[in-house]
């Protein structure tokens, strides 16, 4: 999978990715010189709107839209990016998530949610706890079609 490091003014656009389970490193502050050293020794696609900042780097796409889901749909048309794995990441700290059992985070979850879901993902390094609930069920439909 493609892997990612989005300059400062796409944060949204950054969870984005991370919802599709694309890697994607994001930080608040950030030189130039560091995201062009961090695209080029880990291979990642530095995402931006710095056109002087692109022209500098092998790996770069210049992001037009305004949009967050407009610039999600740049990035996996520049790439032809058709995989992916929705909400296999945490959107805080792009960790892998880790399926939990329910038992384990009853007393973490809202009781409302304990009443009809049963899958969990638990993220080890911030300890949030993740399941499909209101933003799955407004990101499924945009999921799909980006995700086929
Ligand atoms: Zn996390």
């Amino acid at each position: 999978m493609a892997s990612f490091v989005a300059d400062v003014h796409l944060a949204k656009l950054a969870k984005l990715l991370r919802l599709l389970g694309f890697d994607t490193l994001y930080f608040t502050y950030i030189e130039d010189e560091e995201l062009l050293k961090i695209s080029k020794d880990e291979r990642r696609w530095i995402v931006t709107k710095d056109r002087a900042l692109c022209t500098r780097a092998k790996r770069c796409l210049l992001i037009r839209a305004k949009d967050p889901k407009e610039q999600l749909e740049e990035v996996l048309e520049a790439l032809h990016l058709t995989q992916c794995q929705p909400f296999s990441r945490c959107l805080v700290d792009n960790a892998l998530l880790k399926a939990v059992p329910k038992e384990e985070v009853l007393a973490k979850i809202p009781p409302k949610v304990a009443q009809w879901c049963e899958e969990f993902q638990w993220c080890p390094e911030c300890g949030r706890i993740y399941w499909k609930g209101s933003h799955y069920d407004r990101m499924k439909k945009f999921i799909d079609e980006v995700c086929g």
